[in-house]
């Protein structure tokens, strides 16, 4: 899938999206906190501890930058094509990208750009490059960051305004964070 990416962050274009941070990002660990929480809870209340992390990917072993990075690329891909599937958006041409921190919003960790005319849009994800969190955390947040973006190109037909941009906000990591809990049982 190509697609050239010609737009930059801090362009208008239709209907620009911002996925944002919960805390400062010096809280690593505490990022999302009520979610960590909530994930935590249940699958230690079901006796699955050990099994997320161990059966989702493998090893971390010794990684240098570049091949975490790498790593990073690939799962942030695989992801998009599954989700775009499991959201019915496969009319959609949708990219993903690692991108540094330094070409996103202050305390976002990513973005989505569409075009409803060529029903094209292109994610950004906050790169490996500015993630402290270890491998396993970060590949989580990083398929939080795109299914939440592909959640606001769901409802990028819906009217939108100022007003309505911070309860679109909420409804969409509700709904990122529900779906995910299904994904990962
Ligand atoms: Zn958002």
């Amino acid at each position: 899938m190509v697609f050239l990416l010609t737009l930059s962050p801090s362009e208008t274009v239709p209907k620009p999206c911002t996925i944002e941070y919960m805390v400062f990002k010096n809280l690593t660990v505490g990022l999302r906190p009520g979610i960590a929480t909530l994930v935590l809870f249940s699958v230690s209340a079901f006796g699955f501890a050990a099994q997320p992390a161990v059966a989702r990917q493998p090893h971390t072993g010794m990684l240098t930058a570049e091949q975490r990075e790498a790593q990073a690329q690939n799962f942030v891909k695989e992801k998009l094509q599954f989700w775009q599937k499991r959201l019915n958006l496969e009319k959609w041409k949708v990219s993903v990208e690692l991108v540094r921190n330094t070409s996103l919003k202050p305390k976002t960790l990513g973005n989505i750009h569409w075009d409803a005319s060529t029903m094209q849009a292109a994610i950004d994800v906050q790169s490996s490059y500015d993630y402290k969190l270890p491998l396993q955390a970060m590949l989580d947040d990083m398929e939080f960051t795109v299914v939440h973006e592909l959640v606001h190109l769901q409802l990028s037909s819906l009217p939108r305004s100022e007003a309505s941009r911070s309860a679109e906000e909420h409804a969409v990591n509700e709904i990122t964070q529900a779906l995910l809990n299904l994904a990962r049982r």
